[in-house]
């Protein structure tokens, strides 16, 4: 089989799946019991806070585990704007953000939050002056993806930090980290970065894992009432076992960065220079976006009838972000592509599990596509 659909999710790496198994039998005792067994599991998610925190380049004081990406951005969201309803009443956002972020941003608009949203160009560029230019003394929130989903457009936001905070020493900024974490090199630390959410799926820990990183004396006022776990952000008994599987597969992707990079560069490569030289594709993917991302349309040909087709092939692409389930791109639909080329889209993406054999596979597989579906008018 040729997945060529990693930023959907991606596969359990082997070595991950069995430290999970064994944490779960040999560690079950709750961390936040007294006894013996219980603080083993306390020194488990001890270990595991530091591992990711590594990878996050910040002190494992500013790691918070939650239960997907999903739940990191609600969380940073919605809780930073509570913390600041008494003096703001506005909110800047990526008119391209995943529907995890965009949602509870629709929501708070809907209870007479202002909301100003930044489109990319065609290229599916913002660049951080177009959104730190909009702050005012009344702006709570901030919230940019780092690596679009669909496109793998990449937005510098150490810079956005930055700007956002000589505007405004209080605006709080929240990146959707979760495409872009441990693909580009980030030391949040050093950034002026409130917020960062990262998704254990996308980095060969399983389905149902997150982080959040919440740098230190930031305020939230966290959504969710319970326990004292993760000091009250994400209250709820711990999931030691995937915490355990989400810090190693980090780390393997730390360790693997160098090495995987090269790889991904290639494969991305190697397609991008075949498909400029097909008729009839174009690619939709800036010239400098994160190689793991590389989406281009077959035009013509609708997204779904081209998936098909590869699919008969064992070739895995997606026809935009996995979240949408087939609709038309809300990403190419906000750089302002025409219909044609956004229902002709595809979204190819790559991991370490990717191979120079997998975008041949593609290669032929569309080759073959283009030759014997019908096309639109
Ligand atoms: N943000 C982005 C950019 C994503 O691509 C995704 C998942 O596709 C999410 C957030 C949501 O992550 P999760 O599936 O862990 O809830």
């Amino acid at each position: 089989m040729h997945y060529l659909d990693n930023a959907a999710t991606t596969k359990v790496d082997l070595q991950v799946a069995d430290h999970i198994r064994k944490v779960m039998e040999q560690s079950f005792a709750n961390p936040s019991s007294l006894y013996k067994p219980g603080l083993d599991s306390e020194l488990i998610l001890r270990q595991s806070r530091a591992k990711v925190a590594s990878a996050m380049g910040c002190t494992p004081a500013e790691v918070y585990f939650t239960g997907c990406g999903t739940e990191s951005n609600n969380i940073a969201i919605l809780g930073a704007v509570e913390a600041r309803k008494e003096w703001a009443d506005h909110i800047i956002c990526t008119g391209y953000e995943h529907p995890s972020v965009q949602q509870p941003i629709e929501k708070l608009q809907q209870q007479g939050w202002k909301v100003t949203l930044v489109t990319p160009n065609e290229q599916g560029v913002i660049q951080p002056e177009q959104l730190a230019d909009l702050v005012t003394s009344k702006t709570a929130l901030v919230t940019a993806m780092q690596v679009n989903n669909e496109t793998g457009a990449i937005l510098d936001v150490q810079k956005l930090s930055k700007l956002v905070k000589e505007k405004n020493a209080r605006t709080f900024v929240h990146v959707d980290g979760v495409q872009g974490w441990l693909r580009l090199p980030i030391k949040l630390s050093a950034t002026q970065i409130d917020s960062y959410a990262v998704s254990g799926h996308k980095i060969h820990a399983p389905k149902g894992i997150g982080a959040l990183y919440l740098k230190k004396n930031s305020n939230i006022i966290p959504p969710f009432l319970g326990g004292g776990q993760e000091k009250g952000i994400r209250p709820g008994t711990e999931n030691l076992p995937y915490i355990a599987g989400l810090a190693m597969a980090a780390e393997m992707m730390q360790k693997n960065m160098p090495q995987r990079k090269k790889q991904i560069a290639h494969c991305n490569e190697l397609l991008r220079s075949q498909l400029e030289n097909m008729d009839g594709i174009v690619l939709n993917s800036p010239q400098d976006a994160a190689p793991e991302v590389l989406n281009f349309s077959v035009m013509g040909i609708r997204s779904e009838t081209m998936l098909h087709f590869l699919e008969q092939k064992e070739v895995y692409v997606s026809s935009g972000s996995a979240c949408s389930k087939g609709a038309a791109s809300h990403t190419l639909a906000a750089m302002g592509l025409p219909s044609q080329r956004i229902d002709s889209a595809l979204r190819v993406s790559f991991s370490k599990d990717s191979t120079q054999e997998d975008v041949q596979a593609l290669l032929e597989g569309l080759a073959e596509g283009m030759a014997s579906l019908a096309r639109v008018k």
